[in-house]
C-alpha cells in the first residue's frame, strides 16, 4: 500500500498544512508499527523555491529535487507526506502559486482546460497555467505519484470560498478500489461522502486520478474552523482509518 498524504495545494487553506504536519509528526511512530518495510517521508519542497521551511514544516528535512524523486523499490508500504505543496502560496496566503497558477487546475489530465489569467479585470483564482503540468509543484507531484506507484492520495483542503460554495466533505475520485474506505472515513469523521464536488474541475488531481491507476480522496475541512479545532476533531478518525487501510492490504 503506497499512500501519499498531501496538503497546502492552496496556500490560503493553511489549516490543511497544519493538520498534515502535526498528524505526521504525532503518528509517525504508530505508522512505523503497522507498515511493512516502511518508508515514511515528510517532504519539504520550500527550499526549491528559495524559501525557508515555513512554520508548518518545523521539523522537515530539506530535500533537494533529486532526493525527492528517489524511490525505494524494495518498499511494499509507504506513507509519504507533503504538508505544503504550494510554499509560495502559503507564504502569501494565496490560493495560487507565485505564477498565479491554481495547482489543482494544472494537473495533466485530459480535461485540462485553457483559462485566462484575468477574468473581468480580476485575477482568475482558477488560472490553470499556460499548459498542463507547467508548474514545478505539479511536476514534482506527478513524478512522486509515478515513481512511487502511489495507490491512494489523500489530499487535504478547506472549503475556503472562491466562486463556488462547497460544503465540508470527503470526496472520492477513482475506479472504486478505495471507495468503501472513503465512505467509512466519512462516517467516522462525521463528514458527508460525495463523488461529485458539484462543479467542473478540469486539470484537478481528482480528474487526473480517474484516468491513472490511483484513487484520490479530497478532504474539505470547514474553513471557518481553526487549525487546532480541525486537528482535534479529525486526527483520531484519520489515524484509525489509515491503520485499517494497511491492515486490509496486508
Ligand atoms: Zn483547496
Amino acid at each position: 500500500m503506497k499512500l501519499l498524504l498531501l496538503a497546502g495545494t492552496h496556500g490560503v487553506e493553511k489549516q490543511s498544512s497544519y493538520f498534515l504536519d502535526c498528524f505526521f509528526d504525532d503518528y509517525k511512530e504508530h505508522f512505523t508499527a503497522f507498515t511493512n518495510t516502511p518508508l515514511l517521508e515528510k517532504l519539504s519542497i520550500s527550499k526549491l523555491f528559495g524559501l525557508e521551511a515555513s512554520d508548518y514544516e518545523h521539523n522537515c528535512k530539506s530535500i533537494e529535487k533529486n532526493q525527492i524523486l528517489e524511490s525505494n523499490q524494495e518498499a511494499t508500504d509507504e506513507i509519504i507526506a507533503i504538508p505544503v505543496l504550494n510554499p509560495t502560496g502559503l507564504k502569501n496566503l494565496s490560493r495560487t502559486n507565485s505564477n498565479k497558477v491554481d495547482l489543482n487546475r494544472n494537473m495533466p489530465s485530459k480535461n485540462w482546460e485553457y483559462g485566462k489569467l484575468k477574468v473581468d479585470g480580476e485575477a482568475n483564482p482558477y488560472y490553470p497555467g499556460e499548459f498542463p503540468k507547467s508548474e514545478l509543484e505539479t511536476q514534482i507531484l506527478t513524478q512522486i505519484i509515478e515513481d512511487h506507484t502511489i495507490d491512494l492520495v489523500v489530499s487535504f483542503h478547506t472549503n475556503h470560498f472562491v466562486k463556488n460554495k462547497n460544503d465540508a466533505q470527503i470526496n472520492y475520485d477513482g475506479k472504486g478500489k478505495h471507495k468503501t474506505w472513503a465512505e467509512n472515513l466519512a462516517k467516522l469523521s462525521n463528514l458527508p461522502f460525495t463523488e461529485d464536488i458539484g462543479y467542473p474541475t478540469p486539470g484537478s488531481l481528482g480528474s487526473y486520478a480517474k484516468e491513472q491507476n490511483f484513487d484520490c480522496i479530497t478532504v474539505e475541512f470547514e474553513d471557518s474552523d481553526s487549525e487546532e479545532q480541525i486537528y482535534e476533531s479529525y486526527k483520531n478518525s484519520f489515524f484509525e482509518s489509515i491503520k485499517k487501510l494497511f491492515e486490509k492490504d496486508a
